[in-house]
């Protein structure tokens, strides 16, 4: 029996990255059949909307989906395809997990940081309009059921994985209502966690600060949509960068597994890119369908073979290629274990584990 999934290549680099992917998840044991989308700006002409009806119907019956970067145009033109599919498909929880990988030049070799986001509202609700013509006004939701769901998701995750502490990341201190109800929201919720997991806040400005200069402080973060973005690119920066950034956007009825870079217009097709960030998106979606030993030997697969260092692309310091790192990583699996061998899933996890 194989797992049927979402497979959404996305557009600039996304499609050289979805297929190394595809061949190293088809590697892994677990028989996947994939049901290829396509959504974004080729696909306007035809359909009249970058993200059509059919591949979020897609999504919906497969309840799991992989995808590659998608171009949203600055400024003009339609809004982020990668916001509207998780607002429509109230994928509530942005989970991208930041930890060193050995053999990467970095600043911190032990940083296991992972960052739970908001994925609904706060400044990401695309309510935005002209006062007049020379400002402009856009508006921050956030509310207590939102906040809650995301800071509960959090303690799950952190209680579900072994996971000492959640700090909730905010801005309280300024913006009284709006992030005064963020933090207020995560503190009930650590309640109820009381002598399980630790909780503590931090003001977002500080937050950076203190990421830079001691990430070992830090375990689970949880944060409102739009410093969640900008928290969680600081911490793939702290590991190696965005090319090796995985991430998860999961809800009540089913999850979105990309990368947390974008589309790199200006390297699509050269087969130059780094796909370990989407290839780790796919450990976590492996951990998702509950295959965690599959998830564990593939992760294993791709560090063992960035810390070789022979087939790693140019921001990794190599000189490597997109698909020759897939091969690697293919013949790692091989050299490893019995890959090709069909696997039966085990309980499906809630909260994809980020290690
Ligand atoms: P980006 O992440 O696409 O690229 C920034 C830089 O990071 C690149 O120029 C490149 O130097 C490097 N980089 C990113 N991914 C890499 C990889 N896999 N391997 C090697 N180097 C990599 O960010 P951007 O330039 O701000 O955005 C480009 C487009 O992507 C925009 O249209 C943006 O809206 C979109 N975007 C989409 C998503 C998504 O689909 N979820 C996320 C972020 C940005």
């Amino acid at each position: 029996m194989s797992r049927t999934v979402t497979l959404i290549p996305g557009d600039g680099i996304g499609p050289e990255l979805a297929e190394a992917t595809r061949r190293v998840l088809d590697a892994s044991g677990v028989a996947f059949a994939w049901e290829v989308q396509d959504a974004g700006e080729g696909v306007m002409a035809q359909y009249g909307t970058p993200l059509p009806e059919h591949v979020l119907e897609s999504i919906r019956r497969n309840k799991v989906a992989i995808k590659g970067p998608i171009t949203t145009p600055i400024g003009e033109g339609f809004r982020s395809v990668n916001v509207t599919l998780r607002q429509a498909l109230n994928l509530y929880a942005n989970l991208r997990p930041a930890r060193s990988i050995r053999g990467l030049e970095s600043r911190y070799e032990d940083v296991d940081l992972v960052i739970v986001r908001e994925n609904t509202e706060d400044l990401y609700a695309g309510i935005e309009h002209m006062v007049g013509r020379d400002a402009a006004e856009s508006i921050k939701i956030i509310t207590r059921a939102a906040s809650e769901r995301i800071a509960r998701f959090a303690f799950e995750y952190a209680v579900a994985n072994g996971r000492r502490k959640v700090t909730a990341v905010h801005k309280a201190n300024i913006m009284k209502l709006t992030d005064g109800l963020f933090l207020e929201a995560c503190r009930t919720v650590a309640e109820g966690y009381a002598g399980r997991v630790e909780f503590e806040d931090r003001i977002v400005d500080n937050m950076c600060m203190q990421l830079v200069q001691k990430p070992d402080l830090y375990d689970v973060l949880v944060l409102p949509n739009l410093y969640g973005d900008i928290v969680s690119d600081l911490a793939a920066g702290l590991v190696g960068g965005l090319g090796v950034a995985p991430g998860a956007n999961i809800g009540e009825d089913g999850a979105v597994f990309e990368a947390v870079h974008g589309s790199a217009p200006k390297y699509a097709g050269q087969n130059k890119a780094n796909p370990t960030a989407l290839m780790l998106s796919g450990v976590l979606m492996l951990r998702h369908l509950g295959y965690p030993a599959v998830a564990d030997r593939v992760e294993t697969a791709i560090r063992d073979v960035i810390a070789e260092g022979r087939a790693t692309t140019y921001d990794l310091g190599g000189d490597g290629t997109t698909s020759g790192f897939a091969d690697a990583v293919i013949a790692q699996l091989e050299a490893a274990g019995p890959a090709g061998r069909a696997v039966t899933a085990s309980t499906a996890t809630v909260a994809t584990a980020g290690r």
